[in-house]
């Protein structure tokens, strides 16, 4: 299958070859045709699927086929909801990329900065807007944004906005938007909450479900090290003498643990920047930038920093703590091996983390393979 196959127009299909892109993830090959014939949708797919193309791309032509006939200023006709300002911007990117042949344009509003350069773009005129719920409803209150010409709105990462408790802002959010719209609802998981919003939401949706959150992506390696909680920081300056690691995704349960790890990695003389909700936004898209540059080598996130980040070609993500939710996994290691890439996902596992190890392994349904050749096993 080849996007020309599917009734992509001209500037699209463009774009995409500028971008590389040749064949369609299966997710995009089930929601395209789906949105451009006006479906709504329920999507079940985790990122690395392709799940942001898969809307981006029908958004952008319905919207360019329509444009033409419209006068006056433009007004926002789609709306896409994001639970991290991360999110929104790698969106914004997206729809970027996608329409830059396009003369459509978006913008993104996300909260933690200053509101003026937001407001300035809502100003000047948008046809798709990419939002994180909290600011978006912001600039409603102060009249900066209306939602009355919403033709298509799309709810990303629908389960983890409803478990950053953010499922009040959302509801709140739909409640203005037209009962006439085209709807698109994406979550990695289905819990019975999001089952629920569904049903409120989306009219007779066509579903797609690709790998399903319990199995990880085939392409990651993954393997486990269990050493003491006191020698994981020696290990991981270990791992690290490896110099044919470029990059690397460390994950930690807090902010503070975070820190810790990035100021024994900088002591060490490796670069290495960390990403946390205690961050402003400019130091946290400052890191992230000088990541993907490959300014530094080494990123430590913790996990609501680190959700939906995508980053081209990263082959190691390494879990320094294990997650106590097994989901939180299969997320973390979805940063590595994106869009059918190799990638190689290594947790630390202590005495006390034995069970998390557990319950992740019955959620893949797979062992993971124990590494015994290092100094610092149990
Ligand atoms: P997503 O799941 O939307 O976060 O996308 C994961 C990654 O796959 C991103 O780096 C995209 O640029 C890339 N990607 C999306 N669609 C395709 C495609 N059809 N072919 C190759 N790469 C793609």
């Amino acid at each position: 299958m080849l996007f020309e196959n599917l009734n992509i127009i001209e500037p699209i299909l463009k774009a995409l070859k500028t971008e590389g892109y040749t064949s369609p993830t299966p997710i995009q090959e089930g929601a395209i045709p789906a949105i451009l014939k006006g479906n709504d949708l329920e999507g079940c797919a985790q990122t690395g699927t392709g799940k942001t193309a898969a809307f981006a791309i029908p958004i952008l032509q319905l919207l360019y086929s329509k444009q033409k006939a419209l006068k006056g200023p433009r007004n926002i006709k789609a709306l896409i909801l994001a639970p991290t300002r991360e999110l929104a911007i790698q969106i914004g990117e997206s729809f970027t990329s996608y329409g830059k042949y396009t003369g459509l344009k978006n913008t993104v509003i996300f909260g933690g900065v200053s509101q003026r350069a937001q407001t300035n773009a809502l100003r000047a005129g948008v046809d798709i807007l990419i939002a994180t719920p909290g600011r978006l409803l912001d600039l409603m209150h102060q009249k900066y944004i209306s939602l009355e010409h919403i033709e298509l709105a799309v709810l990303d990462e629908a389960d983890r906005m409803l478990d950053m408790g953010l499922g009040h802002d959302v509801k709140k959010i739909i409640a203005k938007l037209p009962s006439s719209r085209q709807t698109m609802l994406f979550s990695a998981t289905m819990p019975k909450e999001i089952s629920k919003l569904i049903e409120s939401i989306l009219i007779k949706p066509v579903k797609i479900e690709v790998t399903p959150v319990s199995s990880t992506i085939d392409t990651i390696k993954q393997a486990v090290y269990f050493v003491e909680k006191r020698n994981k920081k020696s290990l991981l300056l270990h791992l690290l003498k490896d110099k044919s690691i470029e990059s690397v995704l460390v994950f930690s349960k807090t902010k503070h643990g975070a820190n810790k790890i990035t100021g024994d990695l900088v002591k060490a003389g490796i670069e290495a920047e960390a990403i946390h909700g205690n961050k402003s936004q400019n130091a946290r898209q400052r890191a992230l930038t000088n990541f993907k540059e490959k300014k530094i080598r080494v990123l430590v996130a913790t996990d609501i920093a680190a959700r939906g980040i995508d980053i081209e070609k990263l082959s190691l993500v390494i879990n320094f703590d294990l997650p106590d939710v097994p989901e939180t996994y299969v997320h973390r290691i979805g940063r590595t091996g994106r869009a059918r890439a190799e990638g190689i996902a290594i947790s630390f596992c202590d005495r006390e983390e034995r069970d998390c190890l557990r319950s992740i392994e019955k959620t893949i349904s797979k062992s993971i393979s124990v590494i015994k050749e290092h100094p610092y096993l149990v």
